[in-house]
Formats: C-alpha cells, structure tokens, sequence
C-alpha cells in the first residue's frame, strides 16, 4: 500500500503565499456558484470567505441552517474544558499560561480531580474536554492517562486537548477511553507561526501539524481543528485549514471532524493589537465552514458574547461549551486570581444558555446524539 505523505509533507512559506492569491481570484460570480453546489471544493471555500462573499450572507446563511437542521437536527451538543493544570514549558504571545508569566502554578491531584468531576456532573455535564499546558515531566502521558482512567466511569464522552503526542501514547488514551482531540496549529503561517511560538517544544510546527494524522493512526473517532484567530490573516489560515482537513478526511475517513474558530481574548500574556476580525466576517466563516462541509461539526466557544451566541447558533453550530472556567480547580474551589489561561466572555449558567436556544426551537444536550457508531479497532 503506497503511504500518503504526512501533511507538512510540503507545508512551506510559498504554499501559505499562494492561499492569498487563490482568495484574491475568487470573484462574486463564483460566489454564486457556491450556493447551488452539493460539494464544495477548496477553490468554492475559498470564494465563501473572500471579500466578494461578504454581500451573500443572507443566502449563505438560509443554506447553513438548512444544511444544518438536515444532518444535525434541532440539537446542540454541551461541553465543558476540565482543566488538570496551567504547568506550561512553551512561551506563546497569546496565552497566560506561557512560562514566563508570573502565575500561581497548578496541577490537579486526583481527589483534586475527582471533586472537578463531581462539581461538573451537579452542573449537568456528561463531555467534558480535558485541558492541561505542554509540561511533559509534570503532565506527561501517564498523567493524563491516570486522569481520564478516573473520569470515564462518570462521563459519556471525553475529550483532550493537550500538548502533541505521539501514536503509542494517542493509543494509550484511546484505550483508556478518550475518544475525541482537539488540537489547533494556531496559524498555519510559518513566519507567524514562529513570530507567536517562542521557546519550547510547540516550536517546532511540523510536529504539530502533523499529530491529527498521529492520533487517527491510533484510531481517535473525533478530531478537531482549527486556528487561533488574531494571529495571522484569518483568510489565509482557514483556507490551510481547509486543505489540512480534506486531507485528513481522505486519510481517515472513519474518523468524525470538527472546527474551531477561537478568536483571541484578553489573557495574562503579552500580545498587543491582534489581527482583527469584526462580528459580519466571524459569521461569514462559520457560514463558509457550514457551506463547504456538511457532516462537520461546528464549535463556538464562551469566549464568544452571550449575543453573539445566541444570534449565530442557529445557523450551524452544533456544539457549545458552557461555564468554562479556564483554571485548574475552578469549578469545585471557585476562581482564583492569577490562576486563568484567558477571560472568557459568556458566563452565562447551562441553564440560562438552554432557555435562550430552546426560544429558538433548539436543544441544549449533555450528550452526544451526533455520533457515529464506533468503526472497528483496526488492531
Ligand atoms: S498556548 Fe498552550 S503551549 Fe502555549 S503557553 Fe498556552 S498552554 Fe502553553
């Protein structure tokens, strides 16, 4: 069997140039197009999020929506991030959890563990998404291991997003019942990339672009990306997301995928003036994401305001986090300062959110309806 080459494979400076111009070529003409195809390829994603789209909304919006009710129903998925530490060893620009910020250090023991666990259960949560930094020596494989062999007993469904690991370990935690990644290149621009990355092992990009494929070779049913919006031109980055997608699909096509469209919030770090994106834009994309994927599951987060919520989840999200408290510990002991990996936005209770989506015929679920049946263990 010919091997399909990793995608870094040919991942370089002049591939992420090239995504500018196939933007700049989209015309509204093409745009149009779009909105009466059933498949869409990259060229269509990248009409979708060109300027010239920007005049369709309305349109791409009706198709989202419908495209959504017809694969995903009325209902929307409930997560929460469990975070197990903030013992980071990389130095990013964006984030409060970089070495070098003067931050009460924390990593959860496991009765420590087991009270997060049991606050989350009362608030009525069954996915939880396990977050830690990247320290290998202190929240290393057999950490995160030992973690989730805890918590499964008590949840349907987890989740990690923690530092890239290699096959045997993503193996290891498949094993122990994680069934889900989210793991986000950031930007897929190199110079960006490591303007942002400054010390540590998420330095190196290749390895990080390359740890969905490591993970679906050890069999995860879920896999989500996505990009960090701010860092670089959202355009350029969510088109390379398109293509590190397909070709993911192609490879393992057993496998679910979601997006992610986190845009960057205040947090203890240093970054200043980040590329922006209005409100319009956001929507656009996740139109364009909706438009260009069916099957995919959408995620907004609660950095995103309570209105913007509710006015964008009906037309293609289909899961949502709720109460997020970004701390080790947050949820049984309550928040302390200096202790957060950034500010989030809706704080809004899992009741009142459920309450705002049922006013718009939506359901706000603890567990996930949207899954597929397990494929078989290839070992
Ligand atoms: S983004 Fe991740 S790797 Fe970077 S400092 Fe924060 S926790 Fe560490």
């Amino acid at each position: 069997m010919i091997q399909q080459p990793s995608f870094s494979h040919d991942w370089s400076q002049q591939r992420w140039d090239s995504l500018g111009q196939r933007i700049d070529q989209a015309t509204p003409v093409a745009v149009e197009q779009t909105l009466h195809k059933s498949r869409l390829s990259i060229d269509d994603f990248a009409a979708l999020i060109s300027p010239h789209a920007r005049h369709y909304l309305e349109p791409m919006a009706a198709r989202a929506q419908q495209m959504t009710r017809q694969r995903f129903g009325h209902v929307i998925q409930s997560y929460a991030p469990l975070y197990l530490s903030n013992v980071c060893s990389n130095w990013c620009s964006y984030c409060g959890f970089s070495i070098h910020n003067k931050l009460r250090r924390k990593t959860l023991s496991r009765d420590e563990i087991m009270a997060e666990a049991k606050a989350l259960k009362q608030r009525g949560f069954d996915h939880v998404l396990l977050v830690t930094g990247e320290a290998e020596k202190t929240v290393g494989i057999d950490y995160i291991e030992q973690a989730v062999k805890i918590l499964k007993p008590l949840f349907s469904q987890i989740s990690v997003e923690v530092q890239p690991l290699e096959t045997d370990e993503y193996r290891r935690l498949r094993n122990a019942g994680v069934e889900g990644l989210s793991l986000y290149q950031e930007t897929y621009n190199p110079h960006s990339y490591a303007e942002h990355h400054r010390k540590g092992k998420k330095q190196d990009m290749n390895y990080r672009l390359n740890a969905q494929e490591r993970a679906g070779d050890a069999d995860f049913l879920k896999i989500n990306l996505g990009i960090l919006i701010g860092l670089s031109d959202w355009r350029q980055d969510s088109l390379a997301c398109a293509l590190h997608l397909r070709h993911l699909q192609k490879k393992y096509w057993k496998a679910r995928f979601g997006m992610s469209f986190p845009r960057l919030r205040p947090c203890a770090g240093e970054l200043a003036n980040p590329l922006h994106i209005n409100d319009r834009e956001f929507l656009q994309l996740i139109l364009a994401w909706r438009l260009f994927d069916a099957e995919l599951d959408l995620s907004l987060s609660t950095r995103e305001s309570p209105e913007f919520r509710n006015g964008i989840s009906h037309l293609g999200i289909t899961s949502m986090s709720a109460e997020s408290i970004t701390q080790p510990g947050g949820y049984a002991e309550g928040v302390a300062e200096q202790l957060e990996q950034f500010e989030i936005s809706d704080e809004r209770k899992l009741d009142e959110i459920k309450s705002a989506l049922a006013q718009q015929g939506l359901m706000l679920i603890a567990t996930d309806t949207h899954h597929f049946a397990e494929p078989e263990r290839k070992s």
